[in-house]
């Protein structure tokens, strides 16, 4: 038997839900003391497939609105991927609602600017200074792992499985029933599938995934500043464009004593593999592909211990983003090249956008948050992974920035209409061939 709330926090509690109930809702915010446990039973469960910066950030969001949340990664532990990334404002404004900016800031470069240069003489063929007031937030670069350690900093370790490695899923009887490879099981009222670019739950939903080998790859390398022998990048993101290839470099951290370069070059198509994280590439063939290039670049590239290649492959956007109970978020359903720097940070905005629709609808209706988020994000999601694919983002020009950085997931209205959604459970969806 628990002890009764006191008088005045039970008070509250039954306003809230009495004004609730007048609304026709069970619950709203989730914010209020109500206790996660009395609520959450009016409130669907939900099973996170994937624990990276998309799936860490829609468990933030949905943990604030009250949701019960868990996580489950394929993953034996959280490894530091050597890489950069970029955060725009977009992105920062749904860090900042799930209180991970403070943290985030402390372990970033904030770029004066988005510098586009021409790959031989330097010249400037587009600036774009980023002072915190244009957008309404930072811009900012840092480690990755800085940035999952943040994330998985506002969330408790006991939400989050590791070696979990989910093989299928069931839905029926109103649930859904996840299983993994080492014969577990768990069930949850709805998945999100937050597990990247070589989605297993895009794979079981819609079916088996099929590239598109454009035949070039990333070359990424991270590596302390020292190594320049004091000579600088410069204040700003530098993105030094050549005939057929580019090459972005910055700075990661506030005391920029670390660098981070990543490349778009065409590679013969017998290298052609999956994406991969820890693929290694040879750092002379790396340097060998930028001869020519301006001397700021070359010191770079000359100073560059080792590198990373990544395989760029594309995707054409996906029929539909929902089944049933089983949603997709973040690159498991619109992966992009890495031109615009806007993967993770789609992503982010995807767990904003999905959580506002989850608390807005009655109790477990799931599909219609589905389709609100799916209508809403998807024309989007496939504007920006068409332009990442044809990679002309602020090349020259002067075309408008706003609508892309400008974006705040947690106010713009959600009032399109969906007619994409599938619906209905899947008990035998297809498997992947081979
Ligand atoms: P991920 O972060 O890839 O996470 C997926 C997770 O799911 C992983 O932890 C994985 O282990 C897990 N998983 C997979 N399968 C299973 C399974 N069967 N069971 C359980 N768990 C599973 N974006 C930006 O916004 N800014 C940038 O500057 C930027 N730079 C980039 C540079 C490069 C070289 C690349 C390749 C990408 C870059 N991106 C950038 C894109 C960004 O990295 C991705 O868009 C982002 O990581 C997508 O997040 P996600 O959560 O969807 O997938």
């Amino acid at each position: 038997m628990q002890a009764p709330h006191p008088p005045n926090l039970q008070d509250a509690l039954d306003d809230i839900l009495s004004r609730q109930a007048a609304r026709g809702r069970v619950y709203s915010t989730g914010h209020a003391y109500a206790g996660a446990a009395l609520v959450s039973a009016h409130r669907p469960s939900l099973a996170i497939v994937g624990a990276g910066l998309g799936g860490l950030t829609v468990a933030a969001t949905l943990r604030q609105a009250g949701f019960d949340v868990r996580v489950y990664e394929q993953a034996t532990r959280f490894s530091r991927i050597g890489a950069g990334i970029q955060m725009m404002p977009n992105s920062m404004k749904v860090l900042r609602r799930i209180g991970v900016e403070a943290r985030v800031r402390g372990n970033s470069f904030q770029p004066y600017s988005h510098l586009n240069r021409a790959w031989d003489t330097g010249e400037v063929l587009r600036e774009l200074p980023m002072p915190e007031d244009l957008f309404g937030a930072p811009y900012l670069c840092m480690h990755r792992a800085d940035l999952h350690e943040a994330l998985a900093s506002v969330l408790p370790a006991e939400i989050i499985e590791l070696r979990k490695r989910l093989v299928g899923l069931d839905d029926t009887g109103g649930q859904v029933t996840l299983t993994f490879d080492d014969g577990s099981s768990a069930r949850a009222d709805a998945v999100i599938g937050a597990d990247g670019v070589h989605s297993i739950v895009r794979d079981l939903i819609i079916g088996p995934d099929e590239p598109l080998h454009k035949g070039r790859i990333a070359y990424r390398a991270i590596f302390p500043s020292a190594l320049m022998g004091g000579r600088d990048v410069g204040p700003s993101r530098t993105k030094w464009w050549g005939v057929d290839r580019h090459i972005v470099i910055y700075y990661t951290k506030p005391d920029r004593g670390e660098i981070y370069l990543i490349t778009s070059v065409p590679e013969p198509a017998e290298w052609l593999t999956r994406e991969s994280w820890s693929t290694t590439g040879d750092v002379q063939e790396l340097r060998n592909a930028y001869e020519g290039f301006h001397p700021d670049v070359r010191a770079v590239l000359d100073a560059c211990p080792s590198c990373h290649k990544w395989a760029i492959l594309e995707r054409d956007p996906l029929p539909c983003w929902s089944v049933g109970r089983v949603v997709l978020l973040g690159d498991s359903c619109h992966p992009m090249t890495p031109y615009m720097a806007q993967g993770a940070a789609t992503a982010m905005e995807d767990a904003a956008v999905l959580t506002r629709c989850l608390d807005e609808v009655d109790g477990d209706d799931v599909r219609t948050a589905f389709a609100r988020y799916e209508a809403h994000r998807k024309p989007r999601a496939t504007r920006i992974q068409a332009i990442s694919s044809a990679n002309t983002w602020m090349k020259g020009g002067n075309e408008d920035t706003s609508w892309l950085y400008g974006y705040d997931a947690w106010t713009v209205p959600l009032d399109a209409e969906s007619n994409t959604v599938a619906t209905g459970p899947f008990a035998n969806p297809p498997r992947p061939a081979g």
